[in-house]
């Protein structure tokens, strides 16, 4: 079963569309989810849940290092805190919104109080200039 748009955006707003292993960010607005993949920390086959906590971005190159080492280079990961953020402001008119509630899709959301849909990208933009 595939993710559900709501996990595959609270992921991609909590770990701000960059690989949560080397920190690669997106090449551009056109293709920004390209070469990055969702990464299952405990495997489905092994009971692992579809809940954010339990994933995390990756770019290609880390998820498939990742899947080769059997000994588990998670480390680095289990530290950081990987809860989804419980709000955000609005990129355009710095509303506070609620994660869990507000209107997305896996690449943007709608501000209820500017009606303005902003691609996650678009969100994280000064980030990556
Ligand atoms: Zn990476
Ligand atoms: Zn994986
Ligand atoms: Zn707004």
């Amino acid at each position: 079963m595939p993710l559900s748009n709501r996990v595959c955006f609270l992921v991609n707003l909590r770990d701000a569309l960059r690989c949560r292993q080397c920190g690669k960010q997106p090449q551009g607005p056109e293709n920004y989810h390209r070469g990055f993949e969702y990464h299952h920390r405990l495997p489905r086959s092994q009971g692992g849940s579809d809940e954010v906590e339990n994933i995390v971005l990756l770019c290609h190159e880390c998820h498939q290092q990742g899947h080769k080492t059997t000994n588990t280079k998670d480390e680095r990961l289990s530290v950081l805190d990987l809860r989804p953020p419980a709000c955000f402001l609005c990129w355009h008119c710095q509303t506070r919104l609620e994660s869990r509630s507000v209107e997305m899709n896996c690449g943007w959301y709608r501000c209820h109080a500017c009606q303005t849909q902003i691609p996650l990208y678009q969100h994280f933009s000064t980030a990556l200039a």
